[in-house]
């Protein structure tokens, strides 16, 4: 069956035919969000790496229509939320981190403005023919933080050590070089 996620027309016809699009689909779907998810986790040793990380189940809605009661401004309303496996800046462990993007885009050509609408963000369509795929896609990838790192510090390890760990931590080569001594 053909997912209308993956249906290619202009931002006119989405807006005319006032589609919505309900959605619930693994990243594994969204190939161009799940490459950054996967460059992220390729920090990890391949032992620690979450088995089933292609399966978070990504959900949304997107609601296109028009901004004006002319009918000449396309818009869609897109919410979309997925809980991505990330590596913690911090610890350098796996963790799970909430992702969750809403706007009111305005759909318009390349260096089209529109006047008065507040509310909405601006969507350049660089096609004629878009994919309400791309819009999630590329939302839920804007919505990634540029460190991520576990909120909550008891489960960062980087945070939970203790003081003698953090030091064993801090000077590997001191840990070693005692390990070393130790086997002697
Ligand atoms: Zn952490």
């Amino acid at each position: 069956m053909a997912n209308p996620l993956r249906d290619r027309r202009t931002a006119a016809e989405w807006a005319a035919a006032g589609q919505v699009i309900d959605f619930a689909e693994k990243l594994s779907f969204f190939g161009r969000l799940a490459s950054v998810v996967e460059e992220d986790l390729a920090a990890l040793e391949p032992a620690k790496m979450p088995a089933s990380w292609r399966d978070s189940v990504v959900t949304g809605k997107l609601e296109f229509g028009f901004a004006d009661a002319q009918r000449r401004v396309p818009t869609v309303a897109c919410k979309a939320a997925v809980t991505v496996d990330a590596v913690c800046q911090r610890c350098l462990e796996a963790f799970r981190l909430p992702l969750k993007t809403g706007a009111e885009l305005l759909l318009l050509a390349l260096e089209e403005t529109a006047e008065g609408y507040k509310d909405h963000e601006v969507w350049e369509l660089e096609e004629s023919t878009l994919r309400p795929q791309d819009i999630v896609e590329e939302m839920l990838i804007m919505a990634l933080p540029f460190s991520a790192m576990h909120a909550d510090l008891e489960s960062c390890r980087a945070l939970s050590v203790s003081a003698d760990d953090q030091e064993d931590r801090t000077k590997p080569f001191a840990a070693l070089r005692a390990q070393m001594t130790q086997d002697q």
